[in-house]
């Protein structure tokens, strides 16, 4: 192949990753000021990809004066099982309504209003109180468009369907990043006094999953090559009703929660609508994990449908109030060649979100000099499991203060000097498949590694199928170390998938080996050896790179506003008033 051309940019700030998180950090800190020079890239095309645009439920914030942050805050730290990291978590629900405002005033949504002129707040899972704002059921593409709007008008510099390679450092900092652009297969190396990932997680490692396929981990693989910090890697949620449509790649897309809340009833293949032996209170209303997980656990069993999936059936309600509540999804269903009114549909648990990520602090800072997160890359506001409506939320408020944080650290600082011999590296790493003509199909890997996450690091976990994950995703990679996908650096979807499955195999590892080490069952994290929480697992797992390995750590949760009720202590309501 011989070496690829490479050309050269200088940035203030570099922004990895163009979804709700980079956006907002872009807009931020354009605000603070137009002088500096941002560069946000993004794998595919800006407003179209990642799954911010792909929120159908809503954006959760407090706006009600009946409603209050402290039943927010308490909400999502129960949600989360109290591993959340509780100062991440208040600063979300404290600045999501002001972000909210933002949106609409300053970016230019508009979202559904009450007839007196309200914003209206829909009921979500695990809400003590209707507030999840929402434009129908496309509240994500109001948000995308008005953002990517804001950017073109603004002229703020977008590289379209460049990947973020690797992080590039010098002196002991991250210098800002390699890039690949897809279509013309140059590389680029953007030199930058503050990095952001924005790459928003890889819960698509698995064979049934919901996000947008572009998304691969590469933010989190990154981060992990260049020696960042990570916290509860281990839990992953599963959304329970990911639809089943064979091979297709609609597999895993979603039919959100509003179906369950409206009534939605779930029946195996039998025709037994098994809730009632799982959790015969709730039934179908019950958490995100439990359905997912007693699902999953019929399927198993052998009582799924033919296609390996369950049932969901409104087909009891009013068929008029179906069409009209929920156009979008009985629109998608349409499309296959199923009828959500009148019909059962088959779905299946969807690997949706990945609440563990990168450490990083209120102002979005990592363990790595110069390097942020925010959005899906970073972890710890979420705890054990997340609450629907408040990733959305997660990702704008941590990508303003990102983007607040990094116009402020940019100011008055050289701009790093980057090696010559690292670029020349990693170019010759990446590119080794270009110069293969015969090899390891990464297709037919990408197929293995997700039914190993699938069947041996999902749903339901136990310690001799993590310890099995963990010798084949061992196997995979080292087979991937003999991928071939010749023909040529431009839009070579063969080379790009290899480049994907690396840094998913990243991911894989560090999810599997995280919840190999939790021996117990919390939030999304499911153990048939461990079936109950332990309030001595009330610990964060950090896990530290160390030459390519794993160091990982144990930390107690830090509970700096409440308590979970196993260690007796009640709510500090007042104390929260305070901050
Ligand atoms: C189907 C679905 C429905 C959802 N519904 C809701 C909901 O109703 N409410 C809610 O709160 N949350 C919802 N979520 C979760 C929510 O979408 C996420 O929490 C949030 O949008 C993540 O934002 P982000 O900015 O971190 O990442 P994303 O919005 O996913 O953006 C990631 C960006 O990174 C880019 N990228 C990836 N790799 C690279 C690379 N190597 N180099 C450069 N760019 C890269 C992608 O192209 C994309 O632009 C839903 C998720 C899904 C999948």
């Amino acid at each position: 192949m011989g070496e690829l051309p490479v050309e050269h940019l200088d940035a203030d700030m570099l922004i990895l990753g163009a979804g709700g998180a980079g956006l907002l950090a872009a807009v931020h800190a354009h605000e603070i000021s137009r002088k500096l020079r941002i560069v946000v890239v993004v794998k595919g095309l800006l407003g179209q990809s990642g799954c911010t645009r792909m929120v159908q439920g809503g954006y959760n914030c407090v706006l009600n004066p009946s409603d209050s942050l402290e039943r927010h805050f308490t909400d999502t730290v129960k949600g989360g099982a109290y591993l959340n990291n509780q100062e991440l978590a208040w600063t979300v629900v404290k600045e999501a309504p002001e972000r909210i405002i933002e949106l609409e005033n300053r970016i230019g949504c508009m979202f559904d209003r009450n007839p007196d002129g309200t914003i209206h707040q829909k009921p979500f899972a695990g809400q003590s109180f209707d507030r999840t704002v929402h434009k129908g059921d496309l509240t994500g593409i109001e948000i995308m468009s008005n953002l990517r709007d804001y950017i073109i008008e603004e002229d703020i510099r977008v590289l379209q369907e460049t990947r973020g390679l690797d992080l590039l450092t010098s002196d002991g900092r991250i210098a800002g990043a390699l890039l690949l652009n897809i279509r013309t297969g140059r590389l680029i190396t953007v030199r930058a006094h503050a990095t952001l990932l924005a790459s928003g997680g890889g819960a698509t490692m698995y064979r049934i999953s919901s996000p947008s396929l572009e998304k691969s981990a590469d933010g989190l693989a990154m981060a992990f090559r260049a020696g960042a910090r990570f916290v509860d890697m281990e839990m992953l949620q599963f959304h329970p009703t990911g639809l089943l449509v064979g091979k297709s790649m609609a597999t895993g897309g979603l039919l959100e929660e509003g179906l369950r809340g409206a009534g939605a009833r779930l029946f195996n293949g039998r025709g037994e609508r098994y809730m009632e032996r799982y959790d015969p209170q709730t039934l179908e209303r019950a958490t995100r994990d439990v359905i997912s997980r007693s699902s999953y656990l019929e399927i198993m069993a052998g009582r799924g449908t033919a296609s390996g999936g369950v049932y969901i059936d409104v087909s009891h309600l009013d068929h008029n109030f179906v069409a009209t509540t929920f156009r979008g999804m009985v629109e998608r269903c349409r499309d296959y060649g199923f009828d959500l009114v009148h019909d059962r549909v088959e779905v299946s648990p969807s690997a949706h979100y990945q609440m563990g990520g990168v450490t990083m602090d209120l102002d979005c800072r990592t363990s790595l000099e110069c390097l942020f997160a925010a959005g899906e890359d970073g972890g710890g506001v979420h705890g054990a499991n997340r609450l629907g409506g408040n990733g959305v939320a997660d990702s704008i408020v941590y990508g303003a203060r990102a983007g607040d944080s990094m116009a402020g650290f940019v100011g008055g600082r050289e701009l790093p000097r980057i090696s010559e011999t690292q670029v020349r590296e990693l170019a010759a790493k990446w590119t080794v498949p270009l110069d293969r003509t015969s090899g390891e199909n990464v297709f037919r890997l990408r197929e293995e590694l997700d039914n190993v996450m699938w069947e041996k690091v999902g749903v339901v976990r136990n310690g001799r199928d993590l310890e099995t994950a963990a010798e084949q995703l061992q196997i995979l990679k080292d087979r991937a170390h003999d991928i071939a996908a010749p023909g040529g650096a431009a839009s070579n979807p063969a080379w790009n998938e290899a480049l994907n499955l690396h840094n998913l195999l990243v991911n894989a590892e560090m999810v599997a080996r995280s919840a190999a080490l939790r021996t117990e069952s919390r939030g999304a994290h499911y153990r048939q050896d461990h079936p109950a929480p332990d309030p001595a697992w009330l610990r964060n797992i950090h896990l530290t790179p160390a030459c390519g390995e794993m160091k990982f750590h144990y930390e107690p949760v830090r509970f700096t506003r409440i308590s979970p009720p196993e260690i007796g202590v009640i709510t500090h309501a007042s104390d929260l008033r305070h901050h």
